[in-house]
């Protein structure tokens, strides 16, 4: 079950792991972008960690959202919106169970991306996070149907994030400011799939790092 405590602990993991890539994730944006994406995330994730640890949080929806709102309230740009959108309706389709789970993590993925992809309009293969999160989202159904519980579930999404991430580099971008710059980042991969895939990744160890009781 994904309670409380187990949310902050996922929260202030993804906080660490961008924290540890962020001069990385800048670099990517700085090819065809502006070059502020890992301090943006950065600086949402630490602040959400602090709102995860230090506010008073009944319950995993509440952490999720206030994760949400420190996207939100403290950084600008695309991905600081769409992240705070993704985490938003994440808190609300975790807020639906008394004991979240697998099945409600998952539900709470997809709406995240339909939440980016509403929010955005970015479709896959424009090279922007949709191209990490919808595989994603897509490979956490599958295990889910394969009765697989959550650690499994989340590793099967961090998997899909990060070869959707490595993908990025082919493409050529038609959403978000790389737009304007199409052939620069071509051979780059995509900034904010790759914090998808950081963020993922950081959930998959965290829950494989858990004795199991
Ligand atoms: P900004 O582009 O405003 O400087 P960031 O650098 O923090 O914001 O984030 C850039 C990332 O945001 C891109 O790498 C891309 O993944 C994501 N992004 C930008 N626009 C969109 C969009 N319309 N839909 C989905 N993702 C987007
Ligand atoms: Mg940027």
């Amino acid at each position: 079950m994904i309670d409380r405590d187990l949310a902050v602990r996922l929260v202030v993991a993804a906080s660490t792991r961008v924290n540890d890539h962020q001069e990385e994730l800048s670099r990517l944006d700085s090819v065809a972008g502006d070059g502020d994406h890992g301090v943006n995330m950065a600086t949402a994730l630490a602040e959400a960690a602090r709102r995860a640890e230090q506010g008073d949080h009944g319950t995993a929806a509440d952490v999720m959202r206030a994760t949400g709102s420190a996207f939100h309230e403290t950084v600008g740009g695309a991905a600081g919106a769409l992240f705070g959108a993704f985490f938003g309706a994440l808190a609300g389709q975790l807020s639906r169970a008394a004991a979240p789970d697998a099945p409600q993590l998952v539900a709470g993925l997809e709406k995240g991306l339909a939440r980016v992809t509403r929010v955005g309009k970015a479709e896959p293969g424009h090279k922007t996070m949709v191209d990490a999160l919808a595989p994603a989202v897509r490979d956490a159904r599958g295990s889910l149907e394969r009765q697989e519980g959550l650690e499994s579930v989340v590793a099967a999404a961090a998997e899909a994030a990060r070869r959707g991430a490595r993908a990025t580099a082919g493409m050529r971008p038609s959403a978000g400011r790389a737009r304007f710059a199409p052939d620069h980042s071509l051979g780059t991969e995509d900034p904010g799939a790759n914090t998808v895939a950081l963020v993922l990744e950081s959930w998959a160890d965290q829950l494989r790092s858990e004795v199991r009781v």
